[in-house]
């Protein structure tokens, strides 16, 4: 792999917390997780508290992120988690459209709604929704955790499939959000 020279790495930067470069719980398959830094949600109960100040953490650039991930070709994703994603819309956005380019699914956790984000009515928020294949959102409610789901905590969130979402609301069905369905979900039959 070909080092990349950081003096000349203009690429925009992320805030970071922290990196799982090879998670197998953050998503379908093996997947490269990014733990943005800094969260105005505070939820009760958050399993990442450290992640909450926007003055924390560690500053690293799209390219940097990007190369680490293209040296790991067994990876099925990459996830943003955090921290807020959301929060990070711009610099997020840049590392989306090359880690789609790669041919990669992309995930993102998000305390705000789906309904929330798009009522920013923000064109690179759009953008960003628009290239993800799965969105976990809503704030975590510890009076409704829940063990047993997969990929979120609670209760009220939600596991979107974000694609059966953008194809159903074309075809007319506005407001419309359809949940994600492993592919190994299968009936036990005993
Ligand atoms: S949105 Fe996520 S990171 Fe932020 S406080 Fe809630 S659980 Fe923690």
């Amino acid at each position: 792999m070909v080092e990349m020279d950081k003096s000349k790495d203009k690429s925009k930067i992320i805030r970071m917390c922290g990196i799982e470069p090879e998670s197998i719980v953050d998503g379908p398959g093996f997947r490269y997780v990014i733990f943005v830094q800094g969260c105005p949600h505070h939820c009760h109960g958050c399993h990442n508290p450290e992640s909450w100040a926007f003055d924390g953490g560690y500053d690293m650039t799209v390219n940097e992120i990007f190369e680490d991930i293209c040296g790991r070709p067994w990876l099925r994703g990459v996830t943003f988690s955090g921290g807020e994603p959301f929060e990070q819309v711009p610099a997020l956005l840049d590392l989306a459209k090359n880690i789609k380019g790669a041919g990669l699914t992309l995930m993102s956790y998000s305390g705000y709604t789906l309904e929330e984000l798009e009522a920013r009515h923000d064109k690179e928020t759009d953008e960003l929704l628009e290239m993800l294949d799965i969105l976990v959102d809503g704030r975590y409610d510890e009076k409704l955790r829940n063990l047993t789901l997969v990929y979120c905590g609670s209760e009220n969130q939600r596991v979107i499939d974000m694609k059966k979402t953008r194809i159903a609301r074309r075809e007319g069905d506005h407001g419309m959000v359809i949940p994600y369905k492993s592919g190994f979900d299968f009936e036990i039959k005993i």
